[in-house]
């Protein structure tokens, strides 16, 4: 008994670690058809129901005790309210035609799961199950399929004492299980955070330096098409820094990167912080004159609202950038020329009085 148990369990963890994985984490795993995984979800917990009716421990030539309900509870933490309906109706089936002849036994057991598995659906719709309140769910299919089998086996202490050890059993699996996903969302979790940290600049939550390279990387190899590269630089910071102090500098730092941000969103480009007061924004599909044009209205932007350096916003500093463009591949083929080409034209527009836009293809031979 205690072996079939075990094996019964395995088949359990194994569905709710193949139903975690490819389906949860979607940020990194990225599994296709979306819309389809509470079906595919509610499927695969079926299929896992039947292995484990396969493998269940018989109370009597009739009765069949097994984690069938606890799988049906996890498709719907993992699956949302459609996969313990599928779960429950595919298992509830299988129940009712796996014997040679439908039986008294098999029906009701059917029915049991079918039921749990649409009660339990209904009620997520309304009442989304999480990580925290499955445990209810679990509870109710608990009880009921407990309830059932009391009905149908002989009233013998030894089978109340089975009663006992089904219950035990179902408790220990679907905790035991639970806990694991919990452990595993946990880690999937600080696993992405780490990601994050790893490629977000720490002040303006932008893309880093590192960010920046992996972009302009995948748009040097994955795409034919041009792009352009705008490289940003506050004019006279260190001078807004002596005279308002460092941290309204930063504060001035996020803001203008939130400015940028907003000023490229419409254009599916990426804005990233790659040192101090310099900023960078890819433009995909842009050639330079998308590139030098896209430039002048951040600079315009820019230099028409002043920006708050006191608490309560009061009181306004004006800040004005010089902005380089290089594009690909007219001004270079790998990031070091385009960047390299960018920051020449940055250094240009300094250089004849800030405030401007200049692109690497006009400057003075
Ligand atoms: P230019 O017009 O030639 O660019 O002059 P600038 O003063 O902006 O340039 P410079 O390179 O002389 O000084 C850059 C200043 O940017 C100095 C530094 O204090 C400031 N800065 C760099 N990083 C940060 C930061 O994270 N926070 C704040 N508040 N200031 C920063
Ligand atoms: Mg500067």
């Amino acid at each position: 008994m205690l072996f079939d148990l075990l094996i019964n369990f395995c088949i359990l963890f194994t569905f709710a670690v193949l139903s975690y994985w490819p389906f949860q984490d979607t940020v990194r795993s990225n599994f296709p058809f979306l819309k389809a995984h509470p079906y595919i979800i509610g499927i695969m917990s079926g299929l896992a129901g039947f292995i484990l009716m396969e493998s269940s421990v018989d109370l009597s030539d009739t009765i069949m005790v097994d984690a069938r309900h606890v799988v049906i509870v996890i498709a719907g933490i993992l699956g949302g309210p459609i996969a313990p309906i599928i779960s429950g109706l595919i298992i509830g089936l299988a129940r009712i035609f796996m014997t040679d002849a439908v039986t008294i036994p098999g029906l009701l057991g059917g029915l049991n799961v079918s039921v749990l598995g649409i009660v339990i659906g209904l009620f997520s719709f309304k009442y989304p199950m999480t990580f925290k309140n499955a445990h209810r769910y679990f509870y109710y299919a608990t009880a009921q399929t407990a309830v059932l089998i009391a009905i149908l086996i002989h009233q013998t202490t030894t089978n109340y004492l089975h009663i006992v050890y089904f219950i035990l059993y179902s408790a220990f699996s679907f905790f035991t299980v639970l806990f694991i996903l919990i452990e595993l969302n946990g880690h999937f979790k600080k696993f992405r955070h780490t990601e994050l940290l790893a490629e977000t600049d720490y002040l303006t939550g932008l893309y880093n330096n590192r960010k920046f390279e992996q972009l302009t990387h995948s748009y040097i190899t994955d795409s034919t098409k041009p792009f352009s590269m705008i490289s940003i630089d506050i004019d006279h910071f260190k001078k807004v820094n002596d005279l308002y102090g460092h941290p309204i500098g930063d504060e001035i730092l996020k803001e203008l990167g939130a400015r940028l941000k907003n000023l490229v969103s419409s254009r599916e480009g990426y804005v990233t912080r790659n040192g101090g007061e310099q900023f960078v924004v890819l433009l995909p599909n842009s050639p330079p004159a998308m590139g030098l044009d896209l430039g002048e209205r951040i600079r315009s932007s820019i230099a028409r609202s002043p920006f708050p350096v006191s608490d309560n916003q009061q009181e306004q500093v004006t800040i004005t950038v010089s902005i380089g463009v290089s594009s690909y591949p007219d001004n270079g083929m790998t990031i070091q020329e385009l960047y390299s080409a960018a920051d020449t034209a940055m250094y240009e527009a300094k250089a004849i009085g800030r405030n401007r836009v200049f692109h690497y293809t006009n400057r003075k031979a």
